[in-house]
């Protein structure tokens, strides 16, 4: 008898790709890869944004609740915050920010450039929506590598055939910066009840075992399913390299309230952080008057 377990097979459930728009600001392009509209099929992912962004695209703005995966497609975003940190990340680089209870910041690109970036917004459980804020500059290079023939995966998150990444998690998240050579193909094993895309930002690949082509700027919503334990993804690339991303998180399943640069659990508590924010409570000199 057997005793390995049946695995899911993830197929391409749903490609989105968003027209962009011009920002408030003179060059700012942006979309929204992921809108906060259908959240039973995102949860715990609540807004996917893609910017190409000049300086001044974001100046300081607070967030509470969620956690913010900048990753860096091109060029560089300095970030700096009220309470004194900062940083600069570059292309393949990501920064994770918890921003818990309160972060006020700005994030800007180099003056005179344009930094192409995606800002994934991950919800926190209302246990830790106030929990304390962190930050976790995750540089490419640095990040453990999967290495298959024709395969390189970079573990920002989560894990990846046995190499596991030290990126601590509030919601369990994987996410992996893939690149496959022409004629390679490899698979993944993610949770089989965790929502989970494919973004592809060069190339194209085909997805899942029906081998469904994705092109470079699609965003793939992945099956999912909550009769099986594990689940498998495949990649595979026949004539040109891909660069993409795979995303993974166990849904929370609890009521979301939003608020401009707020993610909640009810309105009340929505309208609770914009009267923190007015009140300077966002402002760690002066969170303890
Ligand atoms: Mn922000």
């Amino acid at each position: 008898m057997s005793t390995s377990k049946p695995t899911f097979v993830r197929e391409v459930a749903r490609i989105d790709d968003p027209k962009a728009a011009s920002g408030h600001v003179v060059g700012h392009w942006a979309r929204r890869l992921i809108d906060g509209r259908d959240p039973a099929l995102t949860d715990p992912f609540v807004i996917m944004a893609e910017d190409w962004m000049p300086r001044g695209a974001f100046p300081l703005h607070p967030h509470r609740g969620i956690e913010t995966v900048t990753f860096v497609i091109d060029g560089a975003v300095e970030h700096r915050d009220s309470a004194g940190h900062s940083g600069v990340i570059h292309a393949g680089d990501a920064q994770w920010m918890t921003a818990g209870r309160g972060v006020q910041h700005e994030e800007n690109a180099p003056e005179g450039t344009i930094a192409h970036t995606l800002q994934l917004w991950v919800n926190l459980p209302a246990a830790e929506k106030m929990t304390e804020p962190r930050y976790q500059d995750l540089v490419g290079a640095s990040m453990p590598v999967r290495l298959e023939p024709g395969v390189e995966i970079r573990v920002f998150s989560g894990e990846s055939g046995g190499v596991t990444s030290p990126t601590l998690n509030h919601v369990p998240v994987t996410m992996l910066d893939v690149r496959i050579e022409p004629g390679a193909a490899v698979s993944q094993r993610l949770p089989a009840s965790d929502n989970a895309f494919v973004y592809i930002y060069a190339g194209e690949a085909k997805i899942g075992a029906a081998a469904k082509l994705v092109r470079a700027g699609q965003l793939a919503w992945l099956s999912r399913s909550d009769e099986f334990e594990s689940s498998e993804l495949v990649l595979a690339v026949e004539t040109s390299a891909v660069r993409l991303l795979v995303f993974s998180g166990r849904p929370l399943r609890e009521p979301i309230a939003f608020g401009g640069p707020f993610v909640m659990n009810t309105q009340a508590e929505i309208r609770q952080a914009f009267a923190d924010f007015r009140a300077g409570r966002f402002d760690p000199a002066r969170a303890m008057c």
